[in-house]
């Protein structure tokens, strides 16, 4: 039986390449395992073993006729839900998409098929990738692997739990604030945002536009070099993706990090409300990468502290203007006894959203309404520019920037379900890099009371390979098994 809980995706591609198991039997063992722990952890809203069969036919044909094999051939992955694919519903696991079937195929989704992964599921999120916990699901929770009682981290939770317990190789996820890294953390995945521009965001529902990108969760730095290869890259579709050239994110992976200039966020570190064992963890990290000959000093970057408030004001201002058109006539739950049009408007949207959406919808149009829009929105916009200067400030003195990704390991589900300040307080490290558009990693980098602390690496815009090269040489100098015990039983 292939053991999917200690195969990355380059040694599926290998396996299936070499003849040692088909594509087939990939989707099958991901089946089983999902059949396993599935009704424990409820990673998914959907899942999609027809789509994946079709997707390994395609492969073991390729390998029948000795033809050349796609990267992330026959790599088992699931796909965050609020991202369009043909044949499947696109939820963002709210009542008011319950029934929502995709009439088109997101650009990362489908890029990510091109090159040979099978769909395996929609993963369950935050509603709209609203939160830090998937707590906020129309659907359920999610559990974490690690222990089922604490959350998985969110919003992305289901993509980070799915891969944690093995149940796919690799998933995409989508980060507005952390929504990648923040649950990478909690899972003891790789979980990584690129930068801004790197992957089209076309067929992913908006949250914030100004904000938002799509990126992997994997077992390893390589395979999330290999999934951005897979999705990054110019759509004509997506506006605001870019042309710059998408270099081989694999290439240098191992060439290490002596002479990296490796900057530690110290105001950071000094926030109150970090954990003592994240941040020992993270100061020892610092000391092994000093130990692999890089050069490693303190910085500080003083206005990512306002990044939160500005965060909350100009997220919610985007996610309000974006979740307009769930009105209930071009998309989405309807009454069905309106007396007018206002009447189904307003009772369409108060009966479909959950309540962290309207508070959401409630903040943002509160912040762009006229007599407020300066003293919110404008201030908010300033704070942007400064963390967008700090950054680029301490990027001249250092190559890569390190902090923590979560302040706290997972928590119990239910800890902060009453407390939305101290819920949006656990992407405080994560947000100032979307402000800034730049990209980071989250890797595994130990554990505190038998849960994953995770480290954030933070790399120069459209740096992404000088970043990985940097979280490489720390994940192979660590070498942790970050197994969850679920995973192991199963
Ligand atoms: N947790 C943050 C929020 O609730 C970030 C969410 C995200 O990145 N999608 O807004």
């Amino acid at each position: 039986m292939i053991d999917l809980s200690v195969l990355s995706a380059t040694d599926i591609r290998e396996g299936i390449a070499g003849k040692e198991f088909s594509a087939h039997e990939v989707a099958e063992a991901a089946f089983a395992r999902i059949d396993a722990l599935e009704p424990e952890v409820h990673a998914f809203n959907q899942l999609t073993p027809e789509l994946a069969a079709k997707a390994a036919a395609r492969i073991d044909a390729l390998v029948a006729a000795g033809e050349q094999l796609p990267p992330l051939a026959g790599v088992p992955a699931a796909i965050k839900d609020n991202m369009n694919l043909v044949g499947t519903r696109t939820t963002c696991s709210s009542k008011i998409l319950a029934n929502y079937e995709s009439v088109y195929d997101c650009t990362a989704v489908r890029r990510l098929l091109d090159a040979g992964a099978l769909p395996v599921g929609k993963c369950n999120l935050d509603e709209f990738a609203f939160g830090s916990s998937t707590e906020n699901s129309a659907f359920g929770v999610t559990h974490n692997p690690w222990d089922l009682e604490r959350v998985p981290g969110g919003s992305s939770g289901g993509s980070a739990a799915a891969v944690a317990a093995g149940m796919a190789t690799v998933s995409l996820g989508s980060d507005t604030g952390g929504s990648i890294r923040q649950p990478g953390a909690l899972t003891g995945t790789v979980a990584m945002k690129p930068t801004y521009g790197r992957v089209s965001r076309y067929g992913c529902v908006a949250f914030a536009s100004s904000l938002d990108q799509i990126g992997p969760f994997t077992h390893t730095i390589r395979d999330a070099a290999l999934v951005l290869n897979a999705i990054a890259g110019k759509d004509e579709m997506d506006a605001t993706s870019v042309t710059e050239p998408v270099p081989d994110f694999s290439a240098g992976l191992e060439d290490g990090v002596k002479g990296l200039r490796v900057g530690i966020v110290r105001d950071m570190l000094e926030l109150e409300g970090l954990a003592p064992e994240i941040k020992a963890s993270v100061e020892a990290a610092a000391a092994r990468f000093a130990a692999l000959g890089a050069e490693v000093d303190d910085v500080d970057v003083p206005a990512a502290r306002h990044g939160l408030a500005a965060y909350y004001i100009i997220g919610p201002a985007e996610a309000s203007s974006n979740l307009a058109r769930f009105d209930g006539i071009r998309y989405g739950h309807r009454i069905d006894d309106a007396s007018d049009v206002l009447d189904l408007y307003m009772r369409s949207r108060a009966e479909g959203f959950g309540p962290e959406s309207i508070r959401r919808i409630m903040l943002g149009t509160y912040a762009l309404s006229a007599g407020y829009y300066d003293a919110y929105y404008g201030q908010a916009q300033k704070a942007r520019t400064l963390i967008i200067e700090d950054f680029a400030k301490a990027f001249t003195d250092y190559d890569v920037l390190i902090t923590p990704t979560s302040p706290e390991v997972a928590f119990k589900i239910g800890a902060k379900a009453t407390d939305p300040l101290s819920m949006y307080l656990s992407d405080v490290f994560t947000i100032p890099l979307n402000l800034a558009g730049l990209p980071g990693v989250s890797l595994p980098c130990g554990l505190s009371e038998g849960l994953p602390i995770g480290l954030q690496v933070i790399g120069r815009h459209f740096d992404e390979a000088t970043m990985l090269r940097a979280a490489a040489a720390l994940e192979a100098d660590l070498a942790l098994d970050m197994t969850p015990p679920l995973a192991r039983q199963a």
